[in-house]
């Protein structure tokens, strides 16, 4: 993988970027190191779901070429609303509209933050049309890793991960290594993980926490679908199964360990028996910007990591009964083909059961080692076979959600 800078051939201009789910946390984020950096990015496109405040708000800031609303279809009054605001963005509908603006000529990066499968597509179309990937949606090397990585290699594609874990492992390995290449001399990868709002509370009573509760991160501000996979540990298994397809690494050699404190963001061994960490404080905004400069450092917002007031940093390993999902997403990675998007599937369709309060959380883990022995993993060699295997994925986790309610009924 070339590690070209996209300016360098274009005297240094701006780097035009495109911000898939704008006004997410991590959409937030960039667009705040963005604005670090006059002069330096422009922003050429900026989408959101159904956030039209948001985006409106974001459109009037940033003044993009044009923005997508994909949770609508055409509709008159939201464009007049967009023309009369006087933000000069063109607003187009739909889905589709979310690879377009991915693959756009007029585009050199693309931060790709829409979280769940609902980002796959357009993920995928930035690194068909060989853009510089910010890759912050996880489900695009999730439930396609090798479908993903083959059409960045093909496209030229450069990816730069975002999540602060993979980022850290890019950070960590040799120089012009990293994403998309076998790293050379590495004995593992230990993945951190904070082991969120629950690792010390006593096992009965998981059944009763709540999902205000599950949000409630100790250390990292998210999305809430982010916090319960965070506090299940479901969101570690599947960084696992990103570090797998990312780096070319064997599962075996992927370690997760948990650190509370969310200061070390993860490390690698090598085969001397070195170990190269990334410490930070816990801040979307320094990956970001790490990806965003590359190869260049620049200024995050962040502020400095006081090592002297944070006093000591602790590790310890995860406990598997506490945090069953983390087994199940090995487990899915072992079975290989289509189980990890089954995985993902159920996982999503248990989650947001859980935030509407209609199963409890400890049936997040339940759901989800139901669905992956239920419904059978396929080889893929094209994204509509993954797709297929979502909807199974997620049928069958709709009918266990069911089947739960009725037991508690
Ligand atoms: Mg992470």
């Amino acid at each position: 993988m070339s590690r070209k800078d996209p300016r360098a051939s274009a005297n240094r201009r701006p780097l035009r970027l495109t911000v898939l789910g704008a006004t997410g946390s991590v959409g937030a984020s960039t667009l705040d190191v963005v604005a670090l950096h006059p002069g330096r990015y422009s922003v050429f496109a900026l989408s959101a779901r159904h956030s039209v405040d948001a985006l409106l708000a974001l459109c009037q800031r940033h003044r993009p070429r044009v923005a997508v609303l994909s949770g609508f279809t055409e509709d008159a009054a939201l464009r007049r609303r967009f023309a009369e605001s006087g933000c000069g963005s063109e607003l187009l509908f739909g889905e589709r509209a979310l690879e377009q603006i991915a693959a756009d000529a007029e585009c050199d990066v693309v931060m790709a933050a829409i979280v769940g499968a609902a980002g796959l597509a357009s993920t995928l179309a930035a690194a068909m049309a060989g853009k510089r990937v910010l890759l912050a949606n996880k489900e695009a090397l999730v439930m396609a890793g090798p479908l993903f990585m083959r059409a960045a290699r093909e496209a030229g594609a450069e990816l730069l991960p975002i999540d602060s874990e993979h980022n850290a492992v890019f950070q960590c390995l040799p120089h012009g290594a990293g994403a998309t290449s076998a790293p050379k001399g590495v004995r593992r990868v230990m993945l951190t993980a904070s082991g969120g709002p629950f690792r010390t509370l006593p096992l009965e009573r998981l059944v009763d926490v709540t999902p205000d509760q599950a949000c409630a991160h100790p250390n990292w501000v998210m999305g809430r679908k982010i916090s319960v996979d965070s506090a299940t540990m479901m969101n570690k298994g599947l960084e696992v199964i990103e570090a797998r397809w990312l780096f070319d690494i064997d599962p075996a050699r992927i370690e997760v360990l948990i650190h509370p404190q969310s200061i070390v963001h993860s490390l690698v061994e090598y085969i001397d028996g070195s170990v190269i960490a990334q410490l930070s404080n816990p801040d979307m905004r320094i990956p970001i910007a790490h990806a965003l400069g590359f190869p260049d450092r620049i200024e995050s917002g962040v502020s400095p990591l006081d090592l002297g007031a944070i006093g000591q940093l602790s590790f310890e390993r995860p406990d598997l009964r506490r945090f069953p999902c983390l087994g199940h997403a090995y487990r899915a990675l072992d079975a290989g083909g289509t189980a990890p998007a089954i995985l993902n599937a159920a996982n999503e369709v248990a989650v947001e059961a859980f935030l509407d309060g209609r199963v409890g959380f400890t049936a997040i883990p339940e759901i989800v080692e139901a669905v992956l022995s239920k419904v059978r993993s396929a080889k893929f060699s094209a994204l509509a076979g993954v797709i297929e295997a979502d909807a199974a994925g997620r049928q069958a986790a709709r009918d266990r959600v069911a089947r739960a309610m009725g037991r508690a009924a």
